[in-house]
């Protein structure tokens, strides 16, 4: 009735707003492209796209330490231990992941990663931009800086530009400049205490739960803005995009290939997974994060797009707090299924353009060291082609032919980055599943109210 479909529009008002964002941007984007504008016009046209990337990155930092900690002082060691067990044996089945590294230059990238995780200055750790190890020793790209990683040039005509390493690299678990590595670790070590702390530990409770709220609050006043943003976001990069009518049959090839690759993980094998552990109806859950999804498809950032996925999963999908306060900051600093699935199909890809046969044995280099640089991979644009020097430098491939791919990259980036986000959102799905007993006997002792299953 007349009713049904007002209450659906009203219901549905945002996700209908960004899905036709993202229509509209792409036909904008494809209608503006005759125009050839210069690079510092299209910077313009984008300006509103910015600042959505820039909102929600503002949120970044106080939501990931708000919610970790918070998240880890509901729960009692005894019962955030085995969450926590949950959530890294479902990174680690749904990513693939190794310890032993032979070569020199990973296990340098390795004790990167390491380090980040103690950062000798939490101050420090908010602003600064960390520098690599290994950065300056291997990696030499040419980038093309229209891309917002690197948008430190205003020069018009200037499109590309060297980068050798210590400065511009970023860092493994950094996200624009803050490691987050470093902060989840500590935030999550700083909420078990305060958790642990009895009376004398409220005060920091409430102040960081009030945090908490208060920035959640912020994300649904930005939300009205996402599909603006996202809008230009999309019809920008389509502006400013190659010719893909000149792109080479071997790339179009590989950019199919990296296409069907996340197609089958997104929606045969999450859902599946998801399916088989919880006997519930995987797809309603991922429309319940849709704007989620639109959201990474559109600023290609899985940390920008963490606010959203806070609010779909806990709004719509009626995910435990204390599930989703621990599991979503955690998964969108390390667990990447579309960066590891992409970096390792890249690889193979290079090798294919040089003529090198892989071995066995190199293939499954490969795949352990692409988990490991996706793990590595902050969640802004584009890290993962950054990472994927650790990839190419593990079985000899030529570092330089990342330039090979640096054309497609910014929409492969999208399209990983959108599985970026559904692996982290199913992977708190079945750790709420697997966590309802602890989570309702939590309730239990302390009275909350424990709703029916
Ligand atoms: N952009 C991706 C993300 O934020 C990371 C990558 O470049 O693969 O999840």
């Amino acid at each position: 009735s007349k009713e049904d479909v007002h209450a659906f529009l009203k219901k549905n008002a945002f996700v209908l707003f960004t899905v036709a964002a993202v229509v509209v941007g792409i036909v904008l984007g494809f209608a503006l492209r005759p125009y050839k504008m210069t690079y510092r016009e299209v910077k313009y046209f984008s300006f509103p796209g910015e600042l959505l990337m820039r909102m929600l990155q503002m949120l970044v930092l106080p939501l990931l330490v708000s919610s970790l900690i918070t998240g880890m002082a509901a729960l009692d060691s005894k019962a955030s231990g085995k969450m926590g067990m949950r959530a890294v044996i479902y990174y680690m089945t749904t990513t693939f992941i190794a310890q032993k590294i032979e070569q020199v230059s990973p296990a340098d990238a390795f004790l990167d990663l390491i380090r980040n995780m103690f950062p000798p200055n939490l101050v420090q750790a908010c602003t600064q931009q960390f520098k690599t190890k290994y950065g300056k020793r291997v990696v030499h790209l040419t980038v093309t800086v229209n891309d917002s990683l690197f948008n430190n040039s205003t020069n018009d005509t200037q499109e590309v530009m060297e980068i050798s390493g210590e400065e511009v690299i970023p860092v493994p678990g950094q996200v624009n400049g803050v490691n987050a590595l470093g902060l989840v670790v500590f935030s999550m070590c700083f909420g078990l205490i305060i958790g642990n702390m009895k009376e004398q530990g409220q005060l920091l409770r409430d102040f960081f739960d009030a945090l908490n709220e208060a920035i959640m609050r912020l994300v649904a006043i930005i939300m009205w803005y996402a599909p603006i943003g996202i809008l230009f976001l999309i019809a920008g990069k389509i502006v400013e995009m190659d010719d893909l009518t000149q792109m080479g049959g071997q790339l179009g090839m590989y950019t199919i290939t990296v296409i069907i690759g996340l197609m089958i993980h997104g929606v045969l094998i999450l859902p599946t997974l998801y399916f088989v552990i919880t006997r519930q109806n995987p797809f309603t859950f991922i429309a319940g994060i849709l704007q989620a999804l639109v959201t990474a498809l559109g600023t290609s950032s899985s940390s920008a797009t963490l606010p959203v996925t806070f609010k779909c999963l806990e709004e719509n999908n009626k995910i435990d707090k204390r599930i989703t306060r621990f599991v979503l900051p955690v998964g969108a600093t390390i667990n990447m299924d579309g960066t590891a699935l992409y970096e390792a199909l890249a690889a193979i890809f290079i090798a294919q353009v040089n003529n090198m046969e892989m071995n066995f044995g190199q293939i499954i280099t490969i795949s352990i060291t692409a988990t490991a640089a996706s793990i590595g991979a902050a969640g802004i644009p584009q890290a993962g082609l950054v990472t994927m020097v650790i990839v190419l430098t593990s079985v000899g491939l030529p570092t330089d032919d990342i330039t090979l791919i640096i054309a497609v990259d910014w929409f492969l980036d999208r399209l990983r980055t959108t599985t970026n986000v559904l692996g982290d959102s199913i992977g708190a799905g079945i750790v709420e599943f697997l966590s309802r007993h602890e989570l309702r006997s939590k309730d239990v002792e302390m009275g909350n109210s424990v709703l029916e299953e």
